[in-house]
């Protein structure tokens, strides 16, 4: 790969300032900006306000009378989807690249702002400003961590890229749309991919290490909405492991750190154009969120096939476990107590009766917010009332679980 930088080249990773010491920061670039004080506006984590950042992106918050929104978020369409051809090393078949290399091509972007893979560890993402449409083949797939992507806005601005794409997760989008007014950007395109449980690196490398015994062959890992984990190893092989087979029990009770287990916004909401899987039974999964998005999605042409997305199965029992077992762990990892056989059967059947299509994604978008309310009501109490948005107590409400005292803004 050629050095990253070089500010001539495709992809330029000018070095980045110090971080801020932040508690629940998944050091998404502000605090190393000039002015590190930014994150008491930007941050999810501080004072979030979704619906009225929903309305200044979207041109409305989430519509109550269509009730997909109270999960996704506000929406013109969804779709599911895939890229035809589909881009060898990409994390699905490439409709995040693609759509970047388009604004690229057509010159509608000076610089797409992504992570590529860092030289010597190919799982560590590294924020970079991606300048030519040949430059997007180095970036494609999925790292696992986090890092300060938005850190580079400034040398984007200083290079003289008014026009800029951002590829983020929801809490690197959220706080660039918090920033969006006062950053001065001419356009500014934002593809989203969810995300959940995520952790640092180097954590991640525990995980691997549990998978395989060489897991510096592991080339791919994806958790798949059948259920069942995907590594793809540099001799070709594949494997595919049922959930329920996952060595969880063995990883330390602080593998996914607070911000992963608590963030509300799994769907990234404020992007233009969401790029996931998890609607998607077995391709990928577009929610195209304004005028913006349909713009995006339109660059693509012939080369995006697309098909309403399915729905199948009841979410409710698997939310109910999810719940049961998180209350069990008591702020370790939610584990499934069951004999190995039991595993096998319940792990064979889960892709067959369990939800699947936009029900699979309403339960993971249920679990992620009894999730949030359990640990922030064990570890940050008095945070609640400031970061958990109405529409979160409403995707808990069906599971019994109610604002307590002090938990909500106009209580005490
Ligand atoms: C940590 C993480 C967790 C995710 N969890 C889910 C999930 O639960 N459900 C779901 O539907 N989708 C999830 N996704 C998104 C999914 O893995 C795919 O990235 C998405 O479907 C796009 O696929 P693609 O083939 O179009 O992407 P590609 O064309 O391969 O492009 C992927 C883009 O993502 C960027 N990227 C890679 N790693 C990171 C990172 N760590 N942080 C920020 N940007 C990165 C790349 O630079 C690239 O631009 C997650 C992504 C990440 C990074
Ligand atoms: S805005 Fe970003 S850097 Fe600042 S506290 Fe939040 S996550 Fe951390
Ligand atoms: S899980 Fe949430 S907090 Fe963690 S990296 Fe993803 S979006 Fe950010």
């Amino acid at each position: 790969m050629p050095s990253l930088n070089d500010a001539s080249s495709a992809v330029w990773a000018p070095p980045v300032g110090v971080a801020a010491p932040r508690n629940l920061c998944t050091d998404c670039g502000i605090s190393r900006t000039a002015d590190a004080h930014r994150c008491g506006r930007a941050c999810q984590f501080i004072q979030p306000d979704y619906s009225g950042m929903e309305a200044q992106v979207h041109g409305r918050p989430r519509d109550e009378s269509r009730p997909d929104e109270l999960y996704f978020g506000p929406f013109k369409r969804m779709a599911q989807a895939r890229l035809n051809p589909a881009l060898a090393g990409a994390q699905w078949t490439g409709i995040a690249t693609r759509i970047a290399e388009k604004l690229l091509q057509t010159g509608a972007v000076d610089a797409v702002l992504t992570m590529a893979p860092d030289s010597q560890d190919k799982w560590k993402p590294v924020p970079v400003l991606v300048t030519k449409p040949e430059g997007m083949s180095q970036v494609r797939g999925m790292r696992m961590g986090y890092a300060p992507l938005l850190s580079l806005l400034e040398p984007a601005l200083a290079k003289g890229y008014k026009r800029l794409a951002v590829i983020g997760i929801p809490c690197q989008v959220y706080a660039l749309r918090a920033l969006e007014k006062e950053l001065g950007f001419e356009r500014l395109y934002v593809i989203g991919t969810p995300c959940s449980d995520n952790t640092t690196t180097e954590k991640f490398h525990t995980f691997l290490a549990l998978l395989s015994e060489a897991p510096e062959t592991i080339t791919y890992l994806e958790f798949r909405a059948d259920y069942h984990v995907e590594l793809r190893f540099v001799d070709g092989r594949k494997k595919e492991i049922p959930f329920l087979q996952l060595p969880i029990s063995q990883l330390p009770p602080d593998f996914f750190p607070m911000t992963c287990r608590t963030c509300v916004d799994y769907t990234n909401v404020l992007a233009d154009i969401t790029v996931g899987y998890m609607a998607g039974q077995g391709e990928q999964w577009l929610i195209i969120r304004n005028e913006r998005g349909e713009e995006l999605a339109a660059l693509l042409g012939e080369e995006l096939v697309t098909s309403e997305p399915g729905s199948a199965g009841k979410r409710a029992g698997a939310v109910k476990g999810f719940l049961k077992n998180t209350e069990l762990a008591a702020g370790g990892l939610p584990l499934r107590r069951m004999p190995n056989f039991m595993r096998h059967i319940v792990g064979w059947l889960m892709p067959r009766v369990g939800p699947r299509g936009l029900e699979f994604a309403r339960a993971r978008v249920e679990m992620k917010a009894v999730e949030t309310i359990l640990h922030l009501r064990r570890a940050h109490k008095a945070r609640m009332k400031w970061i958990v948005p109405t529409h979160v107590w409403r995707l808990v409400a069906p599971y019994g679980i109610t604002p307590r005292d002090g938990e909500q803004k106009d209580s005490t």
